[in-house]
């Protein structure tokens, strides 16, 4: 990888773009074949084979997005796509396993063997009749169709505006893509504040794309971020939801969360932890900070990571300062199932959380309750929950974080290989010191410690 890197820094692609590229008469820079680094044994078979029969029908089709940005970087793309001048009915026609998706913008989801190959016809300015846009400047429909170069402009970031074409191998640039991708910068393509306002989903690409590829913000991209991001309430829950996920999961976690707080978009998000870190959580930040950490871990070790944990973990400073809040009012037990709903209720209100995520995360949750709780045979029931092992992760990680929990997360790991008379006496053992502490007792604090584990978003190796 990281040969291939040097290629494209140090070949005779440092300056060649200048010296042997060729400027189109429509101002695209054409980089031919031996000047970039991209293989054509390192696309997707699917992709290739979509282009050339697009390419036979008579139409143009060029491999665009991520795609081409990530072999130019050397790095394995997550997924192929296709910008082509045939319309989604037209494509249709020619893939039988073609599906037309979407409504604000259709795209036409192509199947090849286990593949799905997104394939997207040019997009026209948007100036045109057909577009339909809110009164904040939000595209609501836009379907309008165009050339090569206007679906470049209508692109996110110029270095996802690079297109590879298979007819001669070469790459065309109409922004700059390849010098702002040599120079590790994200730039968004034209008007930063209209193009977020079309579409403030934007925003968040942006700080994903910076994080993920450990790209600059170009300083006008990152200005008005801050000032727009509002922007957020006017997406669908369900379209959050979704990319809300692509931050956490791409790999780079982490740099994304770091991002998300400096740029102040956990107020949009998650409105109850940013209060509660706002508030001087730092426990809470730790352990959203030690999930991430492992998340990344997990998803580069091919482990599998779930929104659940995730999510139980980001929501987790929001419910400690219900409950505490409520505790005053009524029993532990009480207090904490309300503060749940309650953080549950508020969070629907900004990104959607389907029940396959959120039953699991109230587990994981409602665990960390019973965990201290071990007298007789609630130890024993604890370990035959189904969320156990996530909800043992997670009080690993609420210890590596900084609460102090009276050593419950090594009792835990202990109890989990002991043997039946083991068990019995640790049992014992705690009875003689109480061992029913509430999980909802007045948290105490002291300094972060290393974590003893990675073991989890997953939750079940
Ligand atoms: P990855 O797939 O690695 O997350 P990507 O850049 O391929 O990154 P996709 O969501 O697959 O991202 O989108 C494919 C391409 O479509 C992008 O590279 C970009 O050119 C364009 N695109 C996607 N979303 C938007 C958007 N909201 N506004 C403008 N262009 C977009
Ligand atoms: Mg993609």
């Amino acid at each position: 990888m990281l040969k291939r890197l040097l290629n494209l820094f140090t070949s005779g692609a440092k300056d060649s773009s200048k010296e042997s590229s060729i400027r189109n008469s429509d101002g695209a820079t054409l980089i031919p074949r031996d000047q970039h680094s991209i293989s054509r044994k390192n696309i997707s078979p699917a992709a290739i084979k979509i282009i050339k029969q697009l390419e036979e029908a008579g139409f143009a089709a060029y491999l665009v997005g991520g795609g081409v940005r990530d072999l130019l970087l050397g790095n394995h793309p997550k997924d192929f796509d296709v910008a082509t001048n045939a319309k989604p009915e037209e494509v249709k026609r020619i893939f039988r396993s073609a599906r037309i998706v979407g409504r604000r913008f259709q795209i036409v989801h192509v199947r090849m063997g286990r593949e799905v190959i997104e394939v997207t016809t040019f997009r026209g300015h948007h100036e045109e009749s057909s577009s339909v846009r809110s009164e904040d400047g939000m595209l609501l429909r836009d379907n309008v169709y165009g050339t090569l170069e206007t679906d470049a402009m209508r692109r996110d970031f110029t270095v996802n505006a690079l297109y590879y074409t298979l007819k001669d191998f070469s790459v065309i640039d109409y922004c700059n893509g390849m010098e702002d991708l040599k120079q590790r910068t994200l730039r968004i393509i034209g008007d930063p504040a209209t193009r977020y306002k079309e579409d403030p989903v934007r925003i968040l690409r942006a700080l994903r794309f910076a994080a993920k590829l450990g790209f600059n913000l170009e300083p006008k991209t990152a200005k008005p971020i801050r000032e727009l991001s509002g922007l957020l309430l006017n997406v669908s829950d369900a379209r959050l939801f979704e990319e809300v996920l692509k931050l956490f999961l791409g790999g780079s976690a982490t740099a994304t969360f770091n991002l998300m707080r400096e740029y102040d978009l956990l107020a949009h998000l998650f409105p109850g932890t940013d209060i509660a870190l706002k508030a001087g959580d730092e426990i809470g930040a730790n352990l959203i900070e030690q999930c991430m950490i492992n998340t990344d871990k997990r998803i580069r070790s091919d482990k599998t990571v779930t929104p659940a944990f995730i999510y139980a973990a980001l929501l987790w400073p929001a419910l400690q300062q219900q409950f505490t809040l409520l505790s005053s009012q009524m029993t532990p037990t009480q207090a904490w199932a309300q503060a749940a709903q309650n953080v549950i209720n508020q969070q629907l209100t900004r990104t959607a959380v389907p029940k396959r995520f959120l039953i699991p995360m109230r587990e994981i949750w409602d665990l960390q309750q019973r965990l201290p709780s071990r007298l007789g045979m609630r130890a024993l029931r604890t370990l035959d929950h189904p969320r156990f092992r996530a909800a043992y992760d997670f009080l690993l990680m609420r210890e590596a974080a900084g609460e102090a929990l009276d050593g419950l997360g090594v009792w835990w790991t202990n109890y989990q290989t002991a043997n039946d008379e083991e068990r019995e006496q640790m049992v014992k053992d705690i009875g003689k010191h109480g061992g029913t502490k509430a999980a909802g007792k007045p948290r105490r604090r002291r300094g972060p410690r290393k974590p003893k584990t990675d073991a989890a978003p997953g939750g079940n190796e």
